[in-house]
């Protein structure tokens, strides 16, 4: 060790390679300057489409505000004063393809100074089950009367409006809590397949419930639907904040109305079999700016 030492002191000394090794820490410590100080983790770790996300990031230096561009979405960053980082919900839709996704962080610092980063996060295949669809569906689905018919159109035009929503403020604080404590009887992604094609896909997640069971807000949030509809039966929307969205389907029994302000865990109505339901359930989905996210990851997220 010793004999090692004093050779490389040595050779450190010759000049040409003193002037090597000067420039080679004069690069480490630019870099460490810059780029090196930006960390951005994601949750859950590998990121499958369909599936939601939750980015964390720390800043080389104290910022003020925090933004985002992920996959074409404009995401607003939140403080995390225990942490010390900045957090937002974000997702990746289902017909995302496998492949490294740029995350552009853009940041002004207390100073008034503009910052950016760009960060290569991977999304991964995630396969999703296919189903054969049966050849028969009750006929009040196929050939609705004209008066059902009015009243999809209506239920369209009012369940496009709502889905748009993106409201800036987060309301959501905390992981979020199962809508009711019961099996699961269908998952997300699931195709369902007619005739070698796909003809729809399942966009939620259902809960094997009875009718008359208590269901509970995922998260705190203001209701902005809460009415019948002919497909979706009585349903619940809550806005969480940041374009974030939870959806209620099939409800017995409403048990707040639109406007309303809720917390996690507040009783929203009694589960049922209302609208195109083979049966009593609870389908609960999650949209995140324009787009259906697996209701089953967001809930197994550990958030700030
Ligand atoms: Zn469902």
């Amino acid at each position: 060790m010793v004999f090692n030492l004093v050779v490389h002191r040595e050779r450190l000394f010759h000049p040409a390679v003193f002037i090597a090794c000067v420039l080679l820490a004069l690069a480490a410590n630019s870099s460490a300057a810059t780029a090196a100080r930006w960390t951005v983790v994601n949750q859950p770790a590998r990121l499958v489409n369909g599936s939601p996300v939750l980015f964390r990031v720390t800043t080389p230096k104290p910022v003020r505000v925090l933004s985002g561009n992920w996959l074409g979405h404009e995401i607003a960053f939140s403080f995390d004063p225990n942490h010390k980082s900045w957090f937002a919900l974000a997702g990746a839709s289902q017909e995302t393809k496998p492949g490294a996704y740029s995350l552009e962080l853009h940041a002004e610092t207390t100073a008034g100074q503009a910052i950016s980063f760009d960060k290569k996060i991977r999304v991964e295949r995630q396969r999703y089950p296919r189903v054969l669809l049966p050849v028969t569906v009750p006929g009040q689905y196929t050939a609705p009367s004209p008066e059902e018919q009015r009243q999809i159109a209506q239920d369209k035009e009012t369940k496009a409006e709502i889905l748009k929503t993106v409201t800036a403020e987060r309301e959501w604080e905390g992981s979020f809590a199962p809508p009711v404590n019961a099996e699961i009887s269908g998952v997300f992604g699931v195709e369902r397949v007619f005739n070698g094609s796909v003809q729809s896909t399942h966009q939620g997640l259902d809960f094997r419930v009875p009718s008359g069971t208590e269901i509970a807000a995922v998260n705190s949030g203001r209701v902005i639907l809460a009415r019948p509809m002919f497909f979706e039966g009585n349903w619940v929307v809550i806005d969480h904040g940041q374009g974030l969205l939870t959806l209620y389907l099939h409800l017995s029994k409403f048990s707040v109305k639109e406007g309303d302000g809720v917390s996690k865990g507040q009783p929203i109505g009694l589960s049922g079999g209302t609208g195109r339901a083979t049966g009593p359930h609870l389908h609960l989905a999650v949209r995140w700016q324009g787009v259906y996210l697996n209701p089953q990851v967001l809930l197994q997220l550990k958030l700030p």
